[in-house]
Protein backbone atom coordinates (compact mmCIF):
# COMPACT_ATOMS: atom_id res chain seq x y z
CA UNK A 1 0.00 0.00 0.00
CA UNK A 2 3.28 2.30 0.27
CA UNK A 3 3.05 2.86 -3.24
CA UNK A 4 0.19 4.97 -3.25
CA UNK A 5 0.29 8.17 -4.49
CA UNK A 6 1.30 10.70 -1.32
CA UNK A 7 -1.33 13.89 -1.64
CA UNK A 8 0.90 17.21 -0.96
CA UNK A 9 -0.20 19.47 1.63
CA UNK A 10 0.37 22.71 0.52
CA UNK A 11 1.96 25.40 2.78
CA UNK A 12 4.26 28.59 3.12
CA UNK A 13 3.18 28.99 -0.31
CA UNK A 14 4.31 25.45 -1.71
CA UNK A 15 3.70 21.70 -1.90
CA UNK A 16 4.71 19.64 0.67
CA UNK A 17 5.00 15.91 1.49
CA UNK A 18 4.51 14.67 4.88
CA UNK A 19 7.10 12.28 6.03
CA UNK A 20 6.07 8.41 7.43
CA UNK A 21 3.97 6.69 5.84
CA UNK A 22 0.33 8.16 6.32
CA UNK A 23 -2.89 7.01 6.28
CA UNK A 24 -4.27 5.44 3.21
CA UNK A 25 -7.72 6.99 2.12
CA UNK A 26 -9.90 4.17 0.71
CA UNK A 27 -12.85 3.67 -1.30
CA UNK A 28 -15.81 3.09 0.87
CA UNK A 29 -17.42 0.95 -1.63
CA UNK A 30 -14.88 -1.71 -2.75
CA UNK A 31 -12.62 -0.87 0.68
CA UNK A 32 -9.66 -0.40 -2.13
CA UNK A 33 -6.73 1.69 -1.17
CA UNK A 34 -6.76 4.98 -3.11
CA UNK A 35 -3.91 7.38 -2.08
CA UNK A 36 -1.96 8.58 1.25
CA UNK A 37 -2.36 11.71 3.25
CA UNK A 38 0.50 12.64 5.63
CA UNK A 39 1.10 15.88 7.97
CA UNK A 40 3.92 14.91 9.91
CA UNK A 41 7.15 16.75 9.71
CA UNK A 42 5.47 20.09 8.68
CA UNK A 43 6.91 22.93 10.05
CA UNK A 44 3.57 24.62 11.18
CA UNK A 45 4.95 27.40 12.60
CA UNK A 46 6.79 28.44 9.41
CA UNK A 47 3.48 27.89 7.35
CA UNK A 48 1.02 29.39 9.86
CA UNK A 49 3.70 32.07 9.49
CA UNK A 50 3.85 32.95 5.70
CA UNK A 51 -0.09 32.54 5.88
CA UNK A 52 -0.63 35.62 8.28
CA UNK A 53 1.99 37.88 7.37
CA UNK A 54 2.66 36.96 3.40
CA UNK A 55 -1.00 36.09 2.25
CA UNK A 56 -2.90 38.18 5.00
CA UNK A 57 -0.33 41.43 4.05
CA UNK A 58 -1.32 40.79 0.32
CA UNK A 59 -5.17 40.25 0.60
CA UNK A 60 -5.51 43.19 2.92
CA UNK A 61 -3.90 45.27 0.46
CA UNK A 62 -6.47 44.76 -2.36
CA UNK A 63 -10.07 45.93 -2.11
CA UNK A 64 -13.13 44.05 -1.51
CA UNK A 65 -14.17 44.33 -5.06
CA UNK A 66 -10.54 43.17 -6.37
CA UNK A 67 -10.54 40.13 -4.16
CA UNK A 68 -14.17 39.39 -5.47
CA UNK A 69 -12.77 39.21 -8.67
CA UNK A 70 -10.33 36.74 -7.26
CA UNK A 71 -13.44 34.64 -6.11
CA UNK A 72 -14.86 34.84 -9.49
CA UNK A 73 -11.38 33.53 -10.98
CA UNK A 74 -11.26 30.70 -8.65
CA UNK A 75 -14.94 29.79 -9.56
CA UNK A 76 -13.38 29.41 -13.05
CA UNK A 77 -10.88 27.16 -12.47
CA UNK A 78 -12.90 25.17 -10.15
CA UNK A 79 -15.51 24.60 -13.01
CA UNK A 80 -12.58 23.89 -15.63
CA UNK A 81 -12.02 20.74 -13.14
CA UNK A 82 -15.38 19.54 -12.06
CA UNK A 83 -15.20 16.23 -14.02
CA UNK A 84 -11.82 15.49 -11.57
CA UNK A 85 -13.56 16.63 -9.00
CA UNK A 86 -16.90 14.27 -9.50
CA UNK A 87 -14.53 11.39 -10.38
CA UNK A 88 -12.56 11.49 -6.82
CA UNK A 89 -16.22 12.39 -5.05
CA UNK A 90 -17.58 8.49 -6.95
CA UNK A 91 -14.17 6.73 -5.71
CA UNK A 92 -13.42 8.29 -2.54
CA UNK A 93 -16.63 9.49 -0.76
CA UNK A 94 -19.13 6.87 -2.32
CA UNK A 95 -21.61 9.14 -3.59
CA UNK A 96 -23.52 8.94 -6.77
CA UNK A 97 -23.75 11.78 -9.09
CA UNK A 98 -26.06 13.96 -7.66
CA UNK A 99 -24.77 13.80 -4.27
CA UNK A 100 -21.18 14.32 -5.41
CA UNK A 101 -23.23 17.74 -7.13
CA UNK A 102 -24.53 18.40 -3.74
CA UNK A 103 -21.03 19.28 -2.39
CA UNK A 104 -18.75 20.15 -5.38
CA UNK A 105 -21.21 22.18 -7.22
CA UNK A 106 -22.92 23.95 -4.25
CA UNK A 107 -19.45 24.23 -3.15
CA UNK A 108 -18.82 26.35 -6.02
CA UNK A 109 -22.43 28.32 -5.97
CA UNK A 110 -21.39 29.43 -2.64
CA UNK A 111 -18.10 30.91 -4.21
CA UNK A 112 -19.70 33.02 -7.11
CA UNK A 113 -22.55 34.02 -4.71
CA UNK A 114 -19.55 35.85 -3.01
CA UNK A 115 -18.04 37.25 -5.57
CA UNK A 116 -20.97 38.05 -6.62
CA UNK A 117 -22.29 40.31 -3.58
CA UNK A 118 -18.51 41.52 -3.13
CA UNK A 119 -18.73 43.53 -5.76
CA UNK A 120 -20.48 45.57 -5.05
CA UNK A 121 -18.49 46.65 -2.12
CA UNK A 122 -15.93 48.27 -4.76
CA UNK A 123 -12.72 49.86 -3.72
CA UNK A 124 -12.90 50.16 0.15
CA UNK A 125 -10.55 48.67 2.27
CA UNK A 126 -12.90 48.97 5.18
CA UNK A 127 -16.52 49.01 6.66
CA UNK A 128 -18.54 50.82 8.33
CA UNK A 129 -20.94 49.67 10.96
CA UNK A 130 -23.60 51.93 11.30
CA UNK A 131 -23.86 55.30 11.49
CA UNK A 132 -21.86 58.22 13.48
CA UNK A 133 -23.44 59.19 16.55
CA UNK A 134 -22.29 62.46 18.82
CA UNK A 135 -21.36 61.69 22.29
CA UNK A 136 -21.70 65.28 23.68
CA UNK A 137 -23.30 68.60 22.80
CA UNK A 138 -20.13 69.25 20.58
CA UNK A 139 -21.58 67.48 17.46
CA UNK A 140 -18.01 67.58 15.80
CA UNK A 141 -16.44 64.64 17.95
CA UNK A 142 -18.64 61.21 17.12
CA UNK A 143 -18.09 57.68 17.01
CA UNK A 144 -18.10 56.05 13.94
CA UNK A 145 -18.16 51.83 14.48
CA UNK A 146 -15.65 50.20 11.53
CA UNK A 147 -15.10 46.33 10.70
CA UNK A 148 -11.20 45.61 9.63
CA UNK A 149 -10.07 42.06 8.18
CA UNK A 150 -9.17 40.88 11.47
CA UNK A 151 -4.96 40.55 10.52
CA UNK A 152 -4.39 36.63 11.35
CA UNK A 153 -5.73 33.22 9.80
CA UNK A 154 -8.42 31.25 9.66
CA UNK A 155 -8.31 27.85 10.48
CA UNK A 156 -10.76 25.76 9.49
CA UNK A 157 -10.86 22.16 10.90
CA UNK A 158 -13.43 20.61 8.58
CA UNK A 159 -15.96 17.25 8.72
CA UNK A 160 -15.89 14.41 6.14
CA UNK A 161 -18.94 14.74 4.83
CA UNK A 162 -18.63 17.95 2.77
CA UNK A 163 -15.27 18.42 1.24
CA UNK A 164 -15.60 20.60 -1.27
CA UNK A 165 -18.40 22.96 0.33
CA UNK A 166 -17.26 22.65 3.67
CA UNK A 167 -14.19 24.19 2.34
CA UNK A 168 -15.78 27.33 0.13
CA UNK A 169 -18.47 28.40 2.17
CA UNK A 170 -15.98 29.24 4.65
CA UNK A 171 -13.13 30.65 2.28
CA UNK A 172 -15.50 32.97 0.02
CA UNK A 173 -15.83 34.84 3.21
CA UNK A 174 -12.60 35.07 4.89
CA UNK A 175 -10.75 35.45 1.35
CA UNK A 176 -13.56 38.19 0.69
CA UNK A 177 -12.99 39.71 4.21
CA UNK A 178 -8.76 39.65 3.08
CA UNK A 179 -7.93 36.69 5.84
CA UNK A 180 -6.18 34.11 4.70
CA UNK A 181 -7.26 30.08 5.09
CA UNK A 182 -5.89 27.35 6.42
CA UNK A 183 -7.94 24.37 5.74
CA UNK A 184 -7.38 20.45 7.86
CA UNK A 185 -10.37 18.69 5.56
CA UNK A 186 -11.43 15.48 7.61
CA UNK A 187 -8.86 12.38 7.03
CA UNK A 188 -11.67 10.22 5.55
CA UNK A 189 -12.49 12.37 2.46
CA UNK A 190 -9.43 14.37 2.36
CA UNK A 191 -8.30 13.77 -1.39
CA UNK A 192 -11.04 16.06 -3.18
CA UNK A 193 -10.73 19.09 -0.81
CA UNK A 194 -6.55 18.81 -1.37
CA UNK A 195 -7.00 18.32 -5.06
CA UNK A 196 -9.35 21.98 -5.48
CA UNK A 197 -6.88 23.99 -3.35
CA UNK A 198 -3.36 21.93 -5.13
CA UNK A 199 -5.91 23.32 -8.52
CA UNK A 200 -6.49 26.98 -7.54
CA UNK A 201 -2.65 26.98 -6.24
CA UNK A 202 -1.48 26.47 -9.58
CA UNK A 203 -3.63 28.64 -11.34
CA UNK A 204 -1.47 31.83 -9.35
CA UNK A 205 -5.04 33.78 -8.61
CA UNK A 206 -4.70 34.11 -5.15
CA UNK A 207 -1.21 35.45 -3.68
CA UNK A 208 0.84 32.95 -1.79
CA UNK A 209 0.02 32.10 1.80
CA UNK A 210 -3.63 33.12 1.10
CA UNK A 211 -5.12 29.28 0.67
CA UNK A 212 -3.21 26.33 2.61
CA UNK A 213 -4.18 22.95 2.83
CA UNK A 214 -2.85 20.49 5.53
CA UNK A 215 -3.91 16.83 5.13
CA UNK A 216 -3.80 14.05 7.73
CA UNK A 217 -3.23 14.30 11.81
CA UNK A 218 -4.67 17.66 13.39
CA UNK A 219 -1.95 17.37 15.86
CA UNK A 220 -0.06 20.94 16.73
CA UNK A 221 -2.46 22.60 14.87
CA UNK A 222 -4.54 24.41 17.15
CA UNK A 223 -1.13 25.40 19.26
CA UNK A 224 -0.35 27.48 16.15
CA UNK A 225 -3.25 29.68 16.93
CA UNK A 226 -2.64 33.20 18.08
CA UNK A 227 -4.87 36.20 19.08
CA UNK A 228 -6.02 37.62 15.86
CA UNK A 229 -6.45 33.98 14.15
CA UNK A 230 -9.96 32.25 14.22
CA UNK A 231 -10.33 29.07 14.26
CA UNK A 232 -13.96 27.60 12.46
CA UNK A 233 -14.35 23.73 13.32
CA UNK A 234 -17.07 21.42 11.87
CA UNK A 235 -17.49 17.99 13.06
CA UNK A 236 -18.61 16.44 16.21
CA UNK A 237 -19.85 17.38 19.75
CA UNK A 238 -17.05 15.33 21.08
CA UNK A 239 -14.04 17.24 18.85
CA UNK A 240 -15.80 20.80 19.50
CA UNK A 241 -15.32 19.98 23.15
CA UNK A 242 -11.54 19.40 22.69
CA UNK A 243 -11.43 22.35 20.06
CA UNK A 244 -13.20 24.82 22.74
CA UNK A 245 -11.20 24.16 25.78
CA UNK A 246 -8.04 24.06 23.56
CA UNK A 247 -5.69 27.20 25.01
CA UNK A 248 -5.56 29.00 22.24
CA UNK A 249 -9.54 29.67 22.42
CA UNK A 250 -9.48 29.31 26.04
CA UNK A 251 -7.01 31.53 27.12
CA UNK A 252 -5.91 33.56 23.76
CA UNK A 253 -9.48 34.17 23.25
CA UNK A 254 -9.07 33.05 19.95
CA UNK A 255 -11.94 33.39 17.88
CA UNK A 256 -14.26 30.05 17.06
CA UNK A 257 -16.88 29.14 15.63
CA UNK A 258 -18.49 25.74 15.84
CA UNK A 259 -20.64 23.63 13.65
CA UNK A 260 -21.14 20.60 15.57
CA UNK A 261 -24.39 17.74 15.35
CA UNK A 262 -27.81 18.31 15.73
CA UNK A 263 -31.50 16.93 15.54
CA UNK A 264 -33.28 18.19 12.93
CA UNK A 265 -37.00 17.67 12.55
CA UNK A 266 -40.00 18.18 10.89
CA UNK A 267 -43.22 19.23 11.60
CA UNK A 268 -46.25 18.60 9.96
CA UNK A 269 -49.36 21.05 10.99
CA UNK A 270 -52.17 19.03 13.48
CA UNK A 271 -54.78 19.93 11.23
CA UNK A 272 -53.15 18.33 8.32
CA UNK A 273 -55.12 14.99 6.68
CA UNK A 274 -53.35 11.82 5.34
CA UNK A 275 -52.76 12.07 1.71
CA UNK A 276 -53.64 16.03 1.38
CA UNK A 277 -50.76 18.65 0.08
CA UNK A 278 -49.29 18.91 3.41
CA UNK A 279 -48.92 15.47 4.68
CA UNK A 280 -47.53 14.44 0.46
CA UNK A 281 -44.78 17.64 0.74
CA UNK A 282 -43.65 16.29 4.44
CA UNK A 283 -43.37 13.04 3.53
CA UNK A 284 -41.63 13.31 0.06
CA UNK A 285 -39.26 15.64 2.24
CA UNK A 286 -38.42 13.61 4.95
CA UNK A 287 -37.91 10.60 2.03
CA UNK A 288 -35.26 13.42 0.34
CA UNK A 289 -33.66 14.19 3.41
CA UNK A 290 -33.02 10.60 4.64
CA UNK A 291 -31.35 9.28 1.90
CA UNK A 292 -29.40 12.31 -0.13
CA UNK A 293 -25.82 11.74 0.69
CA UNK A 294 -26.84 8.70 2.66
CA UNK A 295 -27.99 10.68 5.53
CA UNK A 296 -24.69 12.01 6.02
CA UNK A 297 -25.76 15.80 6.39
CA UNK A 298 -25.46 17.79 9.59
CA UNK A 299 -29.04 19.24 8.52
CA UNK A 300 -30.30 16.21 7.64
CA UNK A 301 -33.93 15.45 9.15
CA UNK A 302 -33.75 13.36 11.96
CA UNK A 303 -36.96 13.25 13.97
CA UNK A 304 -40.58 13.45 12.15
CA UNK A 305 -43.30 14.65 14.26
CA UNK A 306 -46.97 13.83 12.91
CA UNK A 307 -50.49 13.98 14.56
CA UNK A 308 -51.11 10.69 16.38
CA UNK A 309 -53.66 10.48 14.01
CA UNK A 310 -51.38 10.60 11.20
CA UNK A 311 -48.32 8.11 12.38
CA UNK A 312 -49.92 4.98 10.55
CA UNK A 313 -50.64 6.95 7.45
CA UNK A 314 -47.26 8.84 7.34
CA UNK A 315 -45.42 5.38 8.57
CA UNK A 316 -46.66 3.66 5.43
CA UNK A 317 -45.98 6.50 3.28
CA UNK A 318 -42.74 7.45 4.25
CA UNK A 319 -41.76 3.59 3.59
CA UNK A 320 -43.17 3.59 0.56
CA UNK A 321 -40.63 6.33 -0.71
CA UNK A 322 -37.81 4.88 1.08
CA UNK A 323 -38.57 1.35 -0.85
CA UNK A 324 -37.54 3.21 -4.03
CA UNK A 325 -34.05 3.78 -2.93
CA UNK A 326 -31.54 1.67 -4.40
CA UNK A 327 -28.07 1.03 -2.18
CA UNK A 328 -25.18 0.43 -3.62
CA UNK A 329 -21.60 1.30 -5.97
CA UNK A 330 -22.26 4.88 -7.13
CA UNK A 331 -21.06 3.91 -10.30
CA UNK A 332 -23.96 1.52 -11.29
CA UNK A 333 -26.46 3.65 -12.92
CA UNK A 334 -29.60 2.25 -11.20
CA UNK A 335 -28.50 3.33 -7.46
CA UNK A 336 -29.97 6.08 -5.91
CA UNK A 337 -28.03 6.02 -2.79
CA UNK A 338 -23.77 5.14 -2.17
CA UNK A 339 -22.21 4.38 0.46
CA UNK A 340 -21.54 6.46 4.00
CA UNK A 341 -18.12 7.43 3.79
CA UNK A 342 -15.73 4.92 5.57
CA UNK A 343 -16.50 1.37 7.50
CA UNK A 344 -16.10 3.20 10.63
CA UNK A 345 -19.23 5.24 10.13
CA UNK A 346 -21.09 1.92 8.71
CA UNK A 347 -20.29 1.19 12.35
CA UNK A 348 -20.67 4.08 13.79
CA UNK A 349 -24.74 4.20 12.16
CA UNK A 350 -24.98 0.73 12.98
CA UNK A 351 -24.44 1.00 16.64
CA UNK A 352 -26.83 4.41 16.79
CA UNK A 353 -29.34 2.66 15.36
CA UNK A 354 -29.11 -0.40 18.21
CA UNK A 355 -29.37 2.63 20.53
CA UNK A 356 -32.44 4.31 19.01
CA UNK A 357 -34.22 0.72 18.76
CA UNK A 358 -34.38 0.28 22.39
CA UNK A 359 -36.83 3.21 21.83
CA UNK A 360 -38.49 2.94 18.70
CA UNK A 361 -40.27 0.46 16.35
CA UNK A 362 -38.85 -0.52 13.19
CA UNK A 363 -41.53 1.18 10.15
CA UNK A 364 -38.87 0.12 7.35
CA UNK A 365 -35.96 -1.27 6.95
CA UNK A 366 -34.32 -1.22 3.53
CA UNK A 367 -31.54 -3.17 4.28
CA UNK A 368 -33.95 -6.62 3.29
CA UNK A 369 -33.15 -5.72 -0.17
CA UNK A 370 -29.82 -6.89 -1.69
CA UNK A 371 -27.31 -4.52 -2.38
CA UNK A 372 -26.12 -3.27 -5.86
CA UNK A 373 -22.88 -4.07 -7.47
CA UNK A 374 -21.49 -4.19 -3.61
CA UNK A 375 -20.98 -6.24 -1.29
CA UNK A 376 -21.90 -6.00 2.64
CA UNK A 377 -18.94 -7.45 4.10
CA UNK A 378 -16.81 -4.89 2.12
CA UNK A 379 -18.49 -1.63 1.51
CA UNK A 380 -19.76 1.19 3.94
CA UNK A 381 -23.46 1.06 1.97
CA UNK A 382 -26.26 1.57 4.43
CA UNK A 383 -29.49 1.08 3.64
CA UNK A 384 -32.48 3.30 4.72
CA UNK A 385 -34.55 2.84 8.06
CA UNK A 386 -37.12 4.34 9.62
CA UNK A 387 -37.77 4.13 13.30
CA UNK A 388 -40.90 4.90 14.96
CA UNK A 389 -42.44 5.67 18.13
CA UNK A 390 -46.02 6.05 19.47
CA UNK A 391 -45.16 7.86 22.72
CA UNK A 392 -42.18 10.51 22.49
CA UNK A 393 -42.45 12.32 25.11
CA UNK A 394 -41.05 8.97 27.08
CA UNK A 395 -38.22 8.53 24.70
CA UNK A 396 -34.87 10.12 25.96
CA UNK A 397 -31.77 8.63 23.32
CA UNK A 398 -34.11 9.67 20.74
CA UNK A 399 -34.03 13.49 21.25
CA UNK A 400 -29.80 12.85 21.98
CA UNK A 401 -28.82 10.37 19.65
CA UNK A 402 -27.58 11.66 16.03
CA UNK A 403 -27.22 8.89 13.92
CA UNK A 404 -25.64 10.27 10.91
CA UNK A 405 -26.94 8.01 8.02
CA UNK A 406 -30.20 7.41 6.57
CA UNK A 407 -31.84 7.25 9.70
CA UNK A 408 -34.82 8.99 10.88
CA UNK A 409 -37.47 8.68 13.58
CA UNK A 410 -41.26 9.27 13.04
CA UNK A 411 -42.87 10.57 16.16
CA UNK A 412 -46.85 11.40 17.00
CA UNK A 413 -47.40 14.09 19.00
CA UNK A 414 -50.67 15.11 20.31
CA UNK A 415 -51.00 18.89 20.69
CA UNK A 416 -49.14 21.94 18.60
CA UNK A 417 -47.95 22.79 21.87
CA UNK A 418 -46.41 19.49 22.72
CA UNK A 419 -44.87 19.16 19.41
CA UNK A 420 -42.85 22.24 19.78
CA UNK A 421 -41.51 20.95 22.92
CA UNK A 422 -40.52 17.88 22.19
CA UNK A 423 -39.05 19.44 19.33
CA UNK A 424 -37.01 21.72 21.95
CA UNK A 425 -35.72 18.45 23.24
CA UNK A 426 -32.98 18.81 20.43
CA UNK A 427 -31.49 21.33 22.61
CA UNK A 428 -30.70 23.57 19.51
CA UNK A 429 -30.63 22.55 16.14
CA UNK A 430 -29.99 24.01 12.98
CA UNK A 431 -32.99 23.26 11.19
CA UNK A 432 -36.53 22.62 11.65
CA UNK A 433 -39.05 22.15 8.17
CA UNK A 434 -42.58 22.39 8.88
CA UNK A 435 -45.28 21.62 6.28
CA UNK A 436 -48.93 23.59 6.71
CA UNK A 437 -51.37 25.19 4.50
CA UNK A 438 -52.39 27.95 6.93
CA UNK A 439 -50.22 31.02 7.25
CA UNK A 440 -51.44 31.34 10.76
CA UNK A 441 -49.92 28.26 11.74
CA UNK A 442 -47.16 28.73 9.75
CA UNK A 443 -46.36 31.91 11.66
CA UNK A 444 -46.80 30.32 15.25
CA UNK A 445 -44.15 27.73 14.21
CA UNK A 446 -41.79 29.76 13.37
CA UNK A 447 -42.15 31.83 16.10
CA UNK A 448 -42.10 29.19 18.70
CA UNK A 449 -39.15 27.63 16.74
CA UNK A 450 -36.83 29.85 15.87
CA UNK A 451 -34.92 30.96 19.52
CA UNK A 452 -33.69 27.12 19.10
CA UNK A 453 -33.24 26.25 15.68
CA UNK A 454 -30.83 28.82 13.21
CA UNK A 455 -33.22 28.04 10.33
CA UNK A 456 -37.10 27.43 10.68
CA UNK A 457 -38.00 26.11 6.63
CA UNK A 458 -42.29 26.65 5.86
CA UNK A 459 -43.28 24.30 2.92
CA UNK A 460 -46.82 25.14 2.07
CA UNK A 461 -48.24 24.25 -1.37
CA UNK A 462 -47.18 27.65 -3.41
CA UNK A 463 -43.86 27.40 -2.54
CA UNK A 464 -43.30 23.72 -3.37
CA UNK A 465 -42.23 24.11 -6.47
CA UNK A 466 -39.71 26.85 -5.63
CA UNK A 467 -38.21 25.89 -2.35
CA UNK A 468 -34.72 25.14 -1.71
CA UNK A 469 -34.84 22.06 0.32
CA UNK A 470 -34.82 21.01 4.07
CA UNK A 471 -31.08 20.34 4.06
CA UNK A 472 -29.68 22.29 1.33
CA UNK A 473 -27.90 24.88 2.67
CA UNK A 474 -28.53 28.44 0.91
CA UNK A 475 -25.21 30.70 1.32
CA UNK A 476 -27.79 33.78 1.74
CA UNK A 477 -29.26 32.24 4.67
CA UNK A 478 -27.83 32.00 8.17
CA UNK A 479 -26.41 27.81 8.82
CA UNK A 480 -25.47 27.07 12.14
CA UNK A 481 -27.72 26.74 15.95
CA UNK A 482 -27.62 26.73 19.34
CA UNK A 483 -26.72 24.68 22.28
CA UNK A 484 -26.12 21.28 20.63
CA UNK A 485 -26.03 22.67 17.09
CA UNK A 486 -22.56 24.27 18.03
CA UNK A 487 -23.62 27.86 18.79
CA UNK A 488 -22.15 28.96 15.65
CA UNK A 489 -23.04 31.33 12.43
CA UNK A 490 -22.38 30.60 8.94
CA UNK A 491 -23.12 32.19 5.88
CA UNK A 492 -26.63 34.53 6.32
CA UNK A 493 -25.40 36.60 3.21
CA UNK A 494 -22.43 39.34 3.99
CA UNK A 495 -23.30 38.42 7.78
CA UNK A 496 -20.51 35.72 7.19
CA UNK A 497 -18.16 38.72 6.74
CA UNK A 498 -18.00 39.38 10.61
CA UNK A 499 -16.32 36.84 11.42
CA UNK A 500 -13.21 37.30 10.18
CA UNK A 501 -13.07 41.28 10.78
CA UNK A 502 -12.71 42.95 13.76
CA UNK A 503 -15.51 45.43 14.96
CA UNK A 504 -13.43 48.96 16.88
CA UNK A 505 -15.42 52.15 18.01
CA UNK A 506 -13.48 54.90 16.26
CA UNK A 507 -13.96 58.19 18.36
CA UNK A 508 -12.57 61.27 15.96
CA UNK A 509 -13.41 64.76 14.83
CA UNK A 510 -15.73 64.72 11.62
CA UNK A 511 -12.42 65.56 9.56
CA UNK A 512 -10.74 62.63 10.41
CA UNK A 513 -13.67 60.20 9.88
CA UNK A 514 -14.27 62.00 6.72
CA UNK A 515 -10.90 61.13 5.87
CA UNK A 516 -11.59 57.22 7.36
CA UNK A 517 -14.84 57.28 5.07
CA UNK A 518 -13.03 57.84 2.03
CA UNK A 519 -11.30 53.86 1.98
CA UNK A 520 -15.02 52.79 3.69
CA UNK A 521 -18.11 51.66 2.58
CA UNK A 522 -21.54 51.04 4.70
CA UNK A 523 -22.19 47.43 5.78
CA UNK A 524 -24.97 46.04 5.21
CA UNK A 525 -26.36 42.76 6.21
P1 LIG B 1 -15.05 14.69 13.90
O1 LIG B 1 -14.61 13.31 14.11
O2 LIG B 1 -15.31 15.53 15.09
O3 LIG B 1 -13.95 15.34 12.97
C1 LIG B 1 -14.06 16.66 12.50
C2 LIG B 1 -12.69 17.21 12.19
O4 LIG B 1 -11.94 17.37 13.39
C3 LIG B 1 -11.85 16.31 11.29
O5 LIG B 1 -11.12 17.12 10.40
C4 LIG B 1 -10.92 15.61 12.28
O6 LIG B 1 -9.73 15.18 11.70
C5 LIG B 1 -10.67 16.75 13.25
N1 LIG B 1 -10.19 16.33 14.57
C6 LIG B 1 -10.39 15.16 15.20
N2 LIG B 1 -9.83 15.20 16.43
C7 LIG B 1 -9.27 16.43 16.57
C8 LIG B 1 -8.53 17.08 17.60
N3 LIG B 1 -8.27 16.47 18.75
N4 LIG B 1 -8.09 18.33 17.39
C9 LIG B 1 -8.35 18.98 16.23
N5 LIG B 1 -9.05 18.41 15.22
C10 LIG B 1 -9.52 17.16 15.38
O7 LIG B 1 -16.38 14.80 13.04
P2 LIG B 1 -16.74 13.99 11.70
O8 LIG B 1 -17.00 12.61 12.13
O9 LIG B 1 -15.76 14.29 10.63
O10 LIG B 1 -18.09 14.72 11.25
C11 LIG B 1 -19.38 14.26 11.53
C12 LIG B 1 -20.10 15.21 12.44
O11 LIG B 1 -20.01 16.53 11.92
C13 LIG B 1 -21.56 14.93 12.58
O12 LIG B 1 -21.88 14.90 13.92
C14 LIG B 1 -22.25 16.11 11.90
O13 LIG B 1 -23.50 16.44 12.44
C15 LIG B 1 -21.27 17.19 12.06
N6 LIG B 1 -21.40 18.17 11.00
C16 LIG B 1 -21.91 19.39 11.30
C17 LIG B 1 -22.04 20.33 10.31
C18 LIG B 1 -22.59 21.70 10.60
O14 LIG B 1 -22.45 22.57 9.75
N7 LIG B 1 -23.21 21.91 11.74
C19 LIG B 1 -21.64 20.04 9.00
C20 LIG B 1 -21.12 18.79 8.73
C21 LIG B 1 -21.00 17.86 9.75
P3 LIG B 1 -9.55 13.62 11.28
O15 LIG B 1 -10.52 13.36 10.21
O16 LIG B 1 -8.16 13.57 10.80
O17 LIG B 1 -9.79 12.83 12.52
Amino acid sequence: MNDLPLLPNILAGRPQLGTGAGTILLDPVTGQGLVRVSSAGLDLAEGFAFAREEGGAALRAMSYAQRAAMLGAVVKVLQANRDAYYEIATANCGTVTKDSAVDIDGGIFTLGYYAKQGEALGDATVLLDGERIRMGKDPVFQTQHVLSPTRGVALFINAFNFPSWGLWEKAAPALLSGVPVIVKPATATAWLTQRMVQDVVDANILPPGALSVVCGSSAGLMDQLQPFDVVSFTGSAETARIIRSHPAVAERSVRCNIEADSLNSALLDPAAAAGDEAFNLLVAEVAREMTVKSGQKCTAIRRVFVPRALYDAAAQAIGAKLAKATVGNPRNESVRMGALVSREQFDGVQAGIAKLRAEAEVLFEGSQQPLVDAEAAVSACVAPTLLGTRTPADAKVLHEVEVFGPVATLMAYDSEEQAYELIRRGEGSLVSSVYSVDPAFMARAALELGSSHGRVHIISPDVAASQTGHGNVMPMSLHGGPGRAGGGEELGGMRALGFYHRRSAVQASTAALDALAASAVVFKA
